[in-house]
């Protein structure tokens, strides 16, 4: 369970640091990867060497007042209790905003025309239904929060709102309440934060197995709310197909679905709330499929001679017998980026400098051009070994190598560090975010192609040096994601206009080449100006004319999706 923290105004629930992501005191560092500011400076233009220019102090914040009516604040403590409602400036900042990089430039900027008024932590469903219907009688705007790391812009009142905003917390729904172990599936509330999920269901000899990279600091309610994915979405699924079940509470009802494995019952109500960021109300738990924890996992490493060959090689893969729990390949660019964050002699990048390094010269790779790829495999040991086989034949049809556990491994234990990265360079003058699309395996090359392409103009058109690299991650039957990221250097004092500029042509790239707006980071406000496109006109009208029946007076979360 979560525990208190310093400056959480009371509320027992802990939350990252309102300027950045992850724990306070939990920071990324360079200084143990030599060929970090080198390759950095190289790229961006951005010497990490150089100190870092910390947040503005909180206190330098210019946080609104809360306008929260009296009345509205006593029906809530009715509703939740008396100690769990806020409007202390921190609560109220930190429920503002999730962790896009819009969102922390504009924290950064002191841009905050308007807060959440009160916050509040209900501790079960009826007292959920209470507080709904209290936000519902007084008129007032009401906003689901989890974990806080949207990146779709998706948590923040519109600076307009007059009526008073209330941000409702799960954090306190935080509990796995039951495993009916014979159907292999858990009831769980929808508060709880990934490891605090993982040890709960481990202690039973369950996993979920869904493994955002934002794991540590998001929710159960938030990855439905999402449609989120996690990296062994190829073995567990999306949770759109791990979530059976689902209560949504809306003012004056709760909505309730079956955990039954099908159904003929359509449109599917479940699949209407599944990705509906709190536009349909608040989830309250879930049921989830849980499978035994895995007797064996083992990631290993491979290197393709080309991006395309790696590409061929996840679409056969997918294809094949070869049972996978995850199927990634980077591009040559972000292979370079994972040799530079290497630790001094240890890493991926050190298997490129000795002897490898010869024989793939002699087989004519372009050393430059080298494909990092992982796969990972669970099960039974002959399963695993079986399963290594059918891969291994694909790879080296591909002209790949087996390169083995080591970078694998490493990659499994650091994931969760990566996130620290961006907030890192930040404060030193570099602008870093993601954008991610999924699309079928005969559009993934040509939209590749064309993102870079239009990234690389847009790079020119705001005057910077830019740099873009992108991996192939969950692989499904007639497709994948492509998962970019790119950064460049802070130019101007207005960083918003050249991120618009770059970002806008990533996210145009994606939908004019056929993929959709993003394969797991939703739509939100960030993503909400390619709905049309990607879905039609008339897709985008329906998903309005839900919200709008369902909630007519805009209460939910407006201004999300559409
Ligand atoms: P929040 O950010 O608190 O909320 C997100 C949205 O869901 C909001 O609209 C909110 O109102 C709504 N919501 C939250 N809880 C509820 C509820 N109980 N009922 C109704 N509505 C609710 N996403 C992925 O899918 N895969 C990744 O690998 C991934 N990696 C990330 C890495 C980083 C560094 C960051 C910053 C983000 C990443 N994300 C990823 C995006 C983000 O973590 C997901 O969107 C996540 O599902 C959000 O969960 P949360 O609990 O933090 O929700």
């Amino acid at each position: 369970a979560q525990d208190a923290r310093e400056g959480d105004g009371g509320s027992g629930v802990q939350h990252m640091k309102w300027w950045g992501w992850g724990r306070e005191g939990v920071s990324f560092d360079h200084r143990d990867k030599p060929k970090l500011q080198p390759f950095v400076l190289e790229k961006v233009g951005v010497d990490l060497d150089t100190p870092g220019r910390p947040a503005l102090d909180f206190d330098e914040l210019p946080v609104p007042d809360s306008r929260a009516p009296e009345e509205l604040l006593a029906a809530l403590r009715t509703a939740a209790g008396d100690g769990h409602v806020h409007t202390g400036a921190m609560e109220r900042v930190v429920h503002t905003y999730g962790k896009s990089l819009r969102d922390l430039l504009r924290l950064r900027a002191g841009d905050l025309p308007r807060t959440p008024d009160v916050v509040v932590y209900p501790g079960d469903e009826d007292a959920v239904r209470a507080v709904v219907d209290a936000v519902a009688d007084a008129g007032a705007v009401l906003i689901p929060f989890g974990g806080g790391s949207s990146i779709s812009g998706s948590l923040h009142p519109r600076a307009d709102e007059q009526r008073p905003v209330v941000s409702l917390d799960l954090g306190r729904m935080n509990r796995v309440l039951e495993v009916d172990e014979h159907s292999r599936l858990a009831r769980v509330q929808a508060g709880v934060l990934g490891p605090d999920l993982e040890d709960q269901l481990g202690a039973r000899g369950w996993t979920m197995g869904h493994v955002p990279d934002s794991f540590t600091h998001s929710t159960l309610g938030g990855w439905i709310a999402t449609r989120s994915s996690g990296a062994q979405s190829d073995k567990y699924g999306d949770i759109a197909d791990l979530t059976r079940a689902l209560r949504v509470v809306q003012p004056g009802r709760v909505v309730a679905t079956r955990p039954v494995p099908s159904e003929a019952t359509g449109p599917s109500v479940r699949d209407m709330l599944i990705g509906s960021e709190g536009r349909l109300g608040v989830i309250t738990e879930a049921w989830v499929q849980v499978h035994r924890l895995p007797e064996n996992r083992q990631i290993l490493g491979y290197f393709y001679p080309s991006f395309e060959a790696g590409l061929a090689a996840m679409r056969d893969i997918a294809a094949s017998d070869a049972s996978t729990v995850l199927t990634r390949v980077s591009d040559a660019n972000e292979t370079a980026f994972s040799f530079a964050t290497g630790k001094r002699s240890r890493g991926v990048s050190h298997l490129v400098s000795s002897g490898l390094k010869t024989v793939l010269k002699r087989r004519g790779w372009d050393l430059d051009a080298i494909c990092l790829s992982f796969v990972g495999f669970e099960g039974g040991a002959d399963a695993v070994k079986a399963n290594q086989a059918v891969v291994k034949k694909i790879v080296k049809a591909h002209g790949g190598i087996v390169v083995g556990k080591g970078p694998g491994t490493l990659y499994d234990q650091k994931k969760f560090d990566t996130p620290y990265i961006r907030d890192y360079i930040l404060d030193r003058g570099a602008l870093a975010d993601v954008s991610d699309t999924a699309a079928s395996w005969s559009t993934l090359l040509p939209l590749y192609r064309h993102v870079r392409e239009q990234a690389d103009r847009a790079f020119a058109r705001v005057g910077v040096q830019g740099w873009i690299m992108c991996h192939l991650s969950h692989s499904y039957h007639g497709g994948a994601c492509l998962y970019f990221t790119f950064a460049f250097q802070q130019v101007s004092e207005t960083p918003l206009v050249e991120y618009d500029v770059v970002k806008g042509a990533i996210q145009q790239a994606f939908v004019d080449a056929g993929g959709t707006l993003s394969h797991h980071h939703a739509v939100g406000t960030e993503h909400a100006q390619w709905l049309a496109e990607d879905i039609s006109p008339a897709g985008r009208a329906m998903l309005g004319e839900l919200f709008a029946a369902v909630d007519p007076q805009g209460q939910m979360n407006p201004g999300a999706i559409v």
